[in-house]
């Protein structure tokens, strides 16, 4: 294929994202190589989303056998890999049914416009509100960016769509005094990604889920980031003795394919009757052929296992670096959804960090301006995390002799 330089994208893409300079070609497990053939190590395994690493042999195998078979029918039809898939959701969580997408936004628009429909039909139109929590992150659609509540997301693109309350996360009485008789749903990262990877305090998942009860409110858990396998269960939810309404994965569902989907209880799924909500792709032959082999992977107790232990790991290898160095704080977060918050003297400068990173050989993200995001593939190995924390420690240098 002819080769590109990251110029080109400026030439010719819209300019919402500004991608890093160099341009990956190849990836295999934890490692990537980019067009001119350097090698990194991959924390950032595509924002949380290749939970089995890149290109894993029985998922490259699931995805071809599928495409020498059939790719897309539509939902006119449905389709033996995407039943399989629903099965698999539905046996090993709460839910009874699954509607899939091919996003994690489009996964909460439905789960969004559930809660609603689910409201009106029960209880009337009044019984409407949305409530979110600050620094929130649930998607870009307009419905979406809005109960994510994030003024950098939303402004300019008003009106936005009404019937949405923000409050503290992890403030019980907020909750308390906020949820009420019109309260519809009541929505929530187990752990908030974007928002910097700030674990929900259990007793705050509690009252969430009681409150929701004694109010007749869904509650929904947008597990788009923190689901399959990531945080060291199947969905976080499980780790926190309560289950959710409605529950929205995809990331790491499709393992890079897009996918995405809303599992709930058959009583809520019945307001999404035929012709209610839609979606041509949603669900489609390919994506439901990579969807199990990701599923049938990341679902067994070794990996899941695994997960919480190389992310005590990589918790023990970074806190070196936190020692070291007067630029980070202690590692917070769950299995391997790892947060590095920037110390007080480094306030504001977790992007400086992750390109000099990148420029050591290694990709890891930031959770906004002052955290430092490690989301691996759920199989990485020992040897793997040891050489990427030893790059990070260089950049680390790099940023310290400046
Ligand atoms: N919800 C959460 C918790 C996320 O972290 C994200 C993406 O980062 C989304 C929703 C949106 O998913 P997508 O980008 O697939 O639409």
């Amino acid at each position: 294929m002819k080769q590109f330089n990251r110029e080109a994208f400026d030439e010719w893409m819209v300019p919402n994202y500004n991608p890093a300079p160099v341009i990956p070609v190849k990836g295999k497990g934890s490692r990537v190589w980019d067009s001119e053939g350097k090698e990194y190590v991959d924390f950032a395994a595509g924002i949380a989303v290749n939970a089995v690493g890149h290109c894993h042999p029985d998922v490259v195998k699931a995805l071809t056998e599928q495409a020498q078979r059939l790719w897309h029918v539509s939902n006119v039809f449905t389709n033996e890999p995407i039943l399989a898939l629903a099965e698999r959701l539905v046996t090993h969580t709460f839910a009874e049914k699954v509607f899939f997408a091919n996003s994690g936004g489009e996964a909460n628009e439905a789960a969004f416009k559930l809660a609603r429909k689910y409201a009106h039909d029960h209880f009337g139109e009044s019984k409407s509100e949305i409530i979110a929590f600050d620094n929130a992150f649930h998607g870009r659609t307009l419905f979406t960016v809005s109960v994510g509540g994030q003024p950098k997301y939303t402004k300019g693109f008003e009106p936005l769509p009404g019937g949405i309350r923000h409050l503290p996360f992890n403030d019980v009485e907020a909750l308390e005094a906020a949820v009420s008789d019109n309260t519809c749903a009541i929505v929530m990262e187990p752990v908030q990604g974007e928002g910097g990877i700030i674990p929900a305090d259990p007793a705050f998942v509690r009252k969430a889920r009681e409150l929701a009860d004694k109010h007749n409110a869904l509650l929904v858990f947008d597990e788009v980031q923190t689901g399959m396998g990531r945080t060291g269960s199947l969905f976080a939810y499980q780790q926190f003795g309560i289950e959710p309404d409605i529950l929205t994965s995809a990331k790491a569902l499709g393992g890079g394919f897009p996918i995405g989907a809303m599992l709930t209880r058959a009583s809520i799924a019945e307001s999404f009757g035929i012709g209610s909500h839609g979606s041509t792709y949603g669900g489609n032959a390919l994506a439901g052929a990579v969807g199990n082999a990701v599923f049938d992977i990341v679902n067994q107790p070794e990996v899941l296992e695994g997960v919480r232990a190389k992310g005590e790991r990589l918790r023990e290898l970074l806190q070196p670096l936190v020692d070291d160095f007067d630029m980070l704080d202690r590692p917070r977060g769950m299995g391997l959804m790892m947060g590095v918050p920037m110390s007080d003297a480094w306030q504001g400068r977790a992007r400086e960090i992750m390109q000099a990173a990148l420029a050591e050989g290694v990709m890891l993200l930031i959770a906004g301006p002052n955290t430092l995001r490690l989301v691996p593939s759920l199989l990485i190995t020992e040897e793997d995390m040891v050489e990427g924390v030893a790059r990070l420690r260089k950049a680390l240098e790099s940023l310290d002799a400046r």
